[in-house]
């Protein structure tokens, strides 16, 4: 008998970050997940989670008053169908932002219920069949001291990591010199066999980027993450053409159509859509087919255990990325939720995405 949905809960939980947590081009001081739960007349529960920085309060806003109500009595298998229905309701308020942060949570909690429905692995549905994906840890923040950030890195190699990931765009993006000298110390430290990843999360113009980007080559650097502001498609271009270090982006990209606009300007070697942003698995599984027409790598941000199946289902996925600004509320709103081991994620053999919510602490902490 076929589903129809019943009830959808959202919450929203968040955590204060330490004072002064910066990258090249802003402090971080809250960060946040809405989770939204999408329950069936026949009592099973999808989950999905989109995150933010601020605004949680308006997505979760958007979700109950104007999502939520559209969504009951229909079929959670018409991801397709309802992806178009919301896209239309709400293009006049957001084709980016955080509208598509609450479309996205709703169509992950869609695929997830489908899952389940199934009683099989988001991964296996897509057709996909690794059961572990490699995984980097992400942190170094351009507020750290050169040895704080020489100790994380050492640390997460220590963890296990082969690949790690680390800000440049110190004091705001006016030192590379400093930065130069930071990437480094960081390459002495960790030797030459851990695959080093940049973010200067948008802060240079494409001259200043790829000067400094010459300047680092003998660090043999994987890839480069947004060196140039994100919405100058042009200069990213430029920056590609400038230097060999393979240029990644895309997290603030919206939908397929983001995504075509960087690939038509050849502005990418390495596309990081970000699922709980972009439009879900529903617009993440086209921007992926995207990639590969164009023969780009594919490199989900963020959110690792929401794009676990994604990637290994991706055969031109390269990794997860888990953020260590997000590992205590990760810890936090998930019950055993999978880990990396030694650089790697393991798929949890349940159906959906696998995931279990801790709501104890949900709703001990809602804020919404
Ligand atoms: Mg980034």
């Amino acid at each position: 008998m076929r589903h129809k949905i019943a009830k959808v809960d959202v919450h929203l939980v968040s955590y204060q970050v330490a004072s002064g947590f910066a990258d090249a081009t802003r402090t971080v001081e809250t960060v946040g997940y809405t989770v939204v739960r999408v329950t069936t007349d026949q009592g099973l529960e999808g989950l999905g989670i989109t995150y933010h920085e601020v605004g949680g309060e308006a997505t979760v806003a958007l979700i109950r008053h104007n999502i939520a109500p559209r969504l009951m009595g229909r079929d959670p298998f018409e991801t397709e169908a309802l992806w178009q229905e919301f896209f239309g309701y709400l293009r006049g308020v957001g084709r980016k932002g955080l509208t598509f942060c609450a479309l996205s949570a709703i169509d992950i909690a869609l695929w997830d219920l489908k899952g389940k429905i199934l009683d099989m692995p988001l991964y296996r549905l897509l057709g996909g069949n690794r059961t572990s994906v490699p995984v980097y840890s992400s942190g170094g923040w351009t507020s750290y001291s050169d040895e704080a950030l020489v100790a994380e890195m050492v640390d997460m190699v220590g963890q296990g990591y082969r690949m790690i990931k680390f800000k440049v765009g110190v004091e705001g993006g006016h030192n590379p010199r400093r930065d130069r000298l930071r990437v480094q110390k960081v390459r002495d430290a960790v030797g030459p066999e851990i695959k080093l990843l940049l973010d200067a999360n948008n802060c240079w113009d494409a001259a200043t980027a790829a000067q400094f980007a010459n300047s680092i080559r003998e660090c043999d650097i994987f890839l480069f993450e947004e060196p140039v502001f994100a919405d100058d498609i042009p200069g990213l271009a430029r920056f590609r053409r400038a230097t060999d270090i393979p240029l990644a982006t895309g997290e603030h990209e919206y939908t397929k159509w983001g995504v075509r606009d960087l690939l038509l300007a050849e502005a990418a070697d390495i596309v990081q859509a970000d699922g709980a942003r972009a439009g879900g698995y529903t617009e993440m599984l086209k921007i992926a087919a995207l990639t590969q027409a164009w023969n780009v790598k594919f490199a989900p941000h963020a959110m690792e255990n929401i794009h676990l199946h994604l990637v290994a289902a991706t055969h031109n996925a390269l990794f997860l990325e888990r953020l260590k600004l997000f590992e205590p509320i990760t810890e936090l709103v998930f019950r055993d939720a999978p880990k990396p081991v030694d650089g790697m994620m393991t798929i949890p053999d349940l159906p959906g995405l696998g995931l279990v919510l801790n709501m104890d602490f949900i709703r001990e902490n809602d804020e919404a």
